[in-house]
């Protein structure tokens, strides 16, 4: 059985702690008690820890062996914000997956009041993904990025990038990933896709287009795609 994993809050040497909110789960719903394992992410080690003390808001682990953790595959996505319902599941889902980053981006067609509402939002999506990673067993939680405009996102570096386009109809996004190596960034359009002008933007940037298929997806089901296809290809 896998033990349920913590990302610690709080390390030093063989001690660890989880507090705040984020005990609240471990001690009023899981009811933990004093001498209970679990495995406690400690940065990018996982080791395991037996519970020595519980207060109210804090739970106390005695840290043990390392325990083997999957090492998060160097992709980074860039989600264009949509509706906050579904661009947080596209979130936690892509976070199980095994994001190491996702970068929210400001397009053309983002509603105004989601752009103006998103750096208010950032911390609810860092829970999120907290959530998910502990939920998945990561070692560490993606890093969630402040959102940025467009012309920022297309001239983030990285060894292969790749936006989605659903108006591409030569290349799909499994035959650009063979020998690829280094940090992939991924980009998924907003509800109403991209401009053609900014899909110029990214071109003259030097991004590769892909497609997922002929049918058009919803953005948060072509984030999960993406991210599912390319963590497959790099034996995530
Ligand atoms: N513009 C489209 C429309 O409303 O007719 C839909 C955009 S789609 C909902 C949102 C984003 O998902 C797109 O910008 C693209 O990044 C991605 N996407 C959806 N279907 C795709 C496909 N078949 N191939 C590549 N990307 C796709």
């Amino acid at each position: 059985m896998t033990r349920r994993r913590w990302i610690a809050d709080e390390v030093s040497d063989n001690h660890a702690a989880i507090t705040g909110d984020h005990a609240d789960h471990l001690i009023r719903v899981l009811r933990a008690r004093v001498g209970q394992e679990f495995d406690i992410a400690t940065g990018a080690v996982v080791r395991r820890g037996r519970i020595v003390s519980i207060r109210a808001t804090r739970v106390e682990f005695e840290l043990g062996e390392a325990v083997p953790a999957a090492s998060p595959v160097n992709v980074t996505l860039l989600l264009a914000v949509f509706k906050f319902d579904r661009m947080e599941w596209a979130i936690e889902k892509c976070t199980e997956l095994g994001v190491a980053r996702i970068v929210p981006v400001v397009a053309r067609r983002t509603d105004a009041h989601l752009a103006a509402a998103s750096a208010k939002r950032a911390d609810r999506w860092r829970r999120l993904a907290l959530q998910a990673s502990e939920q998945s067993c990561r070692a560490t939680p993606p890093e969630i990025a402040a959102a940025v405009k467009l012309k920022v996102a297309t001239s983030l570096p990285g060894a292969r990038r790749i936006v989605l386009a659903e108006s591409e109809n030569q290349t799909q996004l499994r035959h650009v990933l063979s020998s690829a190596e280094g940090e992939i960034l991924l980009a998924v359009g907003p509800e109403g896709g991209w401009t053609e002008d900014e899909l110029q933007l990214f071109q003259t940037a030097g991004w590769m287009s892909a497609s997922l298929g002929p049918t058009i997806l919803r953005a948060e089901t072509a984030a999960i795609a993406a991210t599912a296809i390319v963590i497959s290809a790099l034996g995530g």
